[in-house]
């Protein structure tokens, strides 16, 4: 198993290495995450450890940068202590999972066998649609080029539509999806918000993405339309 370490300070970095060494990982260094996209881009690794602080770019957009490269090599953050923040960030960049510093490397050696068994699985931070672009990590949307501006609700409702295009969702499935168990339980609010929905992602760009299903509820196209 061969792993690809992200550290800009060397002591640190070796101990990683030698750690990791004798727990049977054949392990590369970079020192920077620009060295990191180079090296992961040119070199199959079984998993990637990724310091949060970098002297360039830091953790956070490396990782960004490695998934919009199309690398989905599992990524492993290292963050700081108390970091829960980074943690949030790291993961909604496309970091497969964390381990706090200090930490033993027993346990970072376990951690990196487990994700070299997911392997590499292509999970793209945006959402594609139905011509649509969705970041649910910082709530924005796009058609094309042009940024929607939707309310929370809308775009929950958007949300659970995008991770199940092409599906026909029942009025019931996306009240689950977008609304809270506080929310009292009435089918005619979906309709109301899909009709919030369209005249935001389509009306404006004569398109037709939600398709109305008779007797069942509502399907995102998967892909663009035009009507
Ligand atoms: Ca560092």
């Amino acid at each position: 198993m061969r792993v690809l370490i992200v550290e800009d300070e060397v002591k640190m970095a070796g101990l990683i290495r030698r750690g990791l060494s004798e727990d049977g990982l054949v392990v590369d260094l970079a020192s920077s995450g620009e060295e990191a996209l180079w090296m992961a881009g040119s070199t199959e690794y079984d998993a990637i450890v990724l310091d949060v602080m970098l002297g360039g770019i830091d953790g956070f957009e490396t990782c960004r940068r490695l998934r919009i490269d199309e690398v989905w090599t599992p990524v492993l953050m290292l963050t700081a202590r108390d970091g829960i923040e980074d943690r949030v960030t790291g993961l909604d960049g496309g970091a497969d999972d964390y381990l706090v510093k200090p930490f033993s490397f027993a346990e970072l050696g376990a951690r990196l066998r487990a994700l070299a068994r997911r392997g590499p699985i292509a999970r793209p931070a945006l959402l594609e649609a139905a011509g649509l672009r969705m970041d649910p990590a910082t709530h924005r949307v796009w058609r094309d080029d042009q940024e929607i501006a939707l309310s929370a609700t809308e775009f929950v409702l958007l949300e659970a539509f995008m991770r199940h295009s092409g599906q026909a969702l029942s009025r019931f499935q996306l009240l689950e999806r977008a609304w809270d168990h506080d929310y009292e339980n009435r089918s005619n609010v979906v309709d109301v918000y899909v009709r919030y929905l369209r005249a935001k992602i389509d009306e404006p760009f004569g398109t037709d993405s939600i398709e109305t299903i008779r007797g069942v509820g509502y399907r995102l196209r998967s892909r663009k339309s035009t009507p």
